[in-house]
């Protein structure tokens, strides 16, 4: 693969396997019952696939954000919803890094990247989705630190949480430049979790509500300068944006070899599905758009990891593989025909899990402004 290094390769191989030996064979168990798959977890951090960019001296592999994206495809081709895990600790634990105090660092990033905390990333409201600056949590100064008061929805994680990444209002007039991320303890007095959405797809993957009524928070619980969050959760959000691409591509990925592996099988009018023209034309579409989304996710990620702006890269990796995966997890329903319509049949699954990729760390219509505003110089 262009760009990739014998570390990079070395990484898909353990990726690869791991996902192939034991996430892809427990996948439609974990959709069909909405599991947690805590043990898949504990191994995975085993291995070393939480926190692939944390520096080695805080727990983290020590690895690039190209690595990061190679994980996330090979885990995804597994089973897309054990691999949000994996982003999830990756933004929490790049907050943490960049922004952390190292009281913070030492207190909380070792048992995340162990998956013996389990973390939130708390930013959407009812009345704050896209619109990010609409958020109406707060946090007040109390005597000793802070009172945290409001409610996140859809939150990743919610049901099962130790430890909340919430970003809060701190002064009501100052806009963007008035939030700031409090590290809330899920078990303190006032937090409240809501039931567990169902979800069409990403079923092993938790969401919820948390509700945070009057939650009295240290002067510790303060992560990054007051007046930051707005900006520092947006920033984290490039990183974020390599891996939901990376996740789609493996997710795509896994629906082309799903429909190569059935074209030669299934035969009609005395010959396999594979001699039609029609059928070709699909799989040619399908992996040219697969192996044009890795490129674009690659490119981002090494952009950031190059230390320039790569919010346009970013943006342009996560909206360009999310559509693909959406097109051609439809399209490998197509070849599948009405077994392809049927729950148990993988690519039945791949269609539902691959939909959420255009709509979470924000919208393919936000993704196409923001591609729109950095082309115009806005
Ligand atoms: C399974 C799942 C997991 C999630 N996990 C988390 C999580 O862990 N943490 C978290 O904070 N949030 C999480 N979310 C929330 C997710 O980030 C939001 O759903 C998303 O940002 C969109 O917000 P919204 O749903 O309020 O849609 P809205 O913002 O209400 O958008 C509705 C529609 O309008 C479009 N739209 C909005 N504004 C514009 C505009 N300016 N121009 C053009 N079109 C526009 C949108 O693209 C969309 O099509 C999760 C959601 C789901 C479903």
């Amino acid at each position: 693969m262009l760009y990739e290094t014998d570390d990079h390769r070395q990484i898909r191989d353990t990726a690869r396997r791991f996902a192939d030996q034991v996430i892809r064979p427990q996948a439609a168990d974990l959709d069909r019952d909405e599991l947690f798959p805590a043990e898949i977890y504990a191994r995975m951090a085993e291995l070393g696939l939480f926190g692939i960019t944390a520096p080695a001296a805080d727990g983290g592999a020590g690895m690039d954000t190209l690595a990061y994206a190679v994980v996330m495809e090979e885990l995804a081709r597994g089973y897309a919803s054990i691999t949000d895990q994996c982003g999830l600790v990756e933004l929490i634990a790049t907050l943490l890094t960049r922004h952390g105090t190292a009281a913070q660092k030492a207190r909380h990033l070792g048992p995340i990247l162990r998956a013996e905390t389990r973390v939130a990333y708390c930013i959407t409201e009812a009345e704050a989705g896209s619109d990010v600056a609409g958020v109406r949590t707060t946090a007040e100064r109390a005597r000793d630190g802070w009172e945290l008061s409001g409610s996140k929805l859809w939150i990743h994680n919610a049901p099962v949480a130790d430890l909340a990444f919430v970003l809060a209002r701190t002064d009501k007039e100052a806009g963007r430049r008035g939030m700031s991320i409090f590290i809330v303890d899920c078990a303190a007095p006032g937090v409240t979790r809501g039931p567990k959405e169902h979800k069409m797809g990403q079923r092993a993957s938790q969401v919820g509500a948390l509700g945070f009524d009057s939650v009295a928070l240290g002067p510790d619980a303060l992560l990054g300068e007051e007046g930051r969050g707005f900006h520092i959760m947006m920033s984290a959000l490039d990183k974020g944006r390599v891996g939901i691409a990376a996740l789609a591509v493996g997710i795509a990925q896994a629906a082309l070899e799903a429909a190569l592996a059935y074209v030669p099988q299934r035969r009609q009018f005395g010959r396999p599905i594979a001699d039609f023209q029609g059928i070709q034309w699909l799989l040619a579409d399908m992996a040219k758009d697969v192996a044009a989304a890795r490129l674009l996710t690659h490119q981002a990620a090494v952009t950031l990891d190059a230390g320039g702006r790569a919010t346009l890269e970013c943006s342009m990796a996560k909206c360009f593989a999310s559509d693909a995966a959406v097109l051609h997890t439809a399209n490998a329903v197509q070849i599948y025909g009405g077994s392809g319509y049927i729950r148990g049949f993988e690519v039945e699954r791949l269609y539902r899990d691959a939909k959420i990729t255009q709509i979470y760390e924000g919208t393919n219509q936000i993704q196409r402004t923001i591609i729109a505003r950095q082309l115009l110089g806005g």
